[in-house]
């Protein structure tokens, strides 16, 4: 194996740690996208009530319904931005153990799905904003954040 796989290899399973840390330094943080960590990869990490690794997801819309929401995302912890997601989603994936899985999600963590995602693409929600007036820091909303 040559290095730059190994060293590929080793970022992937910082995936976990660097979601932990986050969530110790800032109170939360729900998931995490391997390009965040600069891991080209599509793989997602996600904690909410168990640890899940979606490897190789897909996503489909399954309702048109869109709602706005204030967005906020590891990679620049203090910016929220008004996006709009669609209401109900599907990802199907595989496991660690390579097993097919599907989510289907509704409201936040169908937000969450699709704000991961985009990661994979290399689109943050700074490129999703409404409008000009989608930007705040979060000491202006004083909400604290789930982080994506
Ligand atoms: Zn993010």
């Amino acid at each position: 194996m040559n290095w730059l796989i190994l060293c590929q290899l080793s970022k992937i399973f910082m995936i976990p740690d660097t979601l932990m840390d986050f969530k110790s330094k800032y109170g939360a943080g729900r998931a995490i996208a391997a390009p965040q960590i600069g891991v080209m990869k599509r793989i997602i990490y996600m904690y909410i009530d168990k640890p899940v690794v979606c490897i190789n997801p897909e996503w489909e819309i399954s309702n048109h319904e869109k709602m706005e929401v204030w967005d906020d995302c590891m990679s620049f912890p203090d910016l929220l931005v008004k996006v709009e997601r669609y209401k109900a989603c599907t990802m199907q994936y595989r496991d660690r153990d390579w097993e097919k899985k599907v989510i289907q999600a509704t409201g936040d963590l169908s937000e969450l799905l699709q704000h991961e995602y985009d990661h994979l693409d290399g689109i943050l929600a700074t490129s999703r904003a409404v409008d000009d007036h989608s930007f705040a820091l979060r000491s202006q909303k004083h909400g604290k954040g789930n982080y994506e």
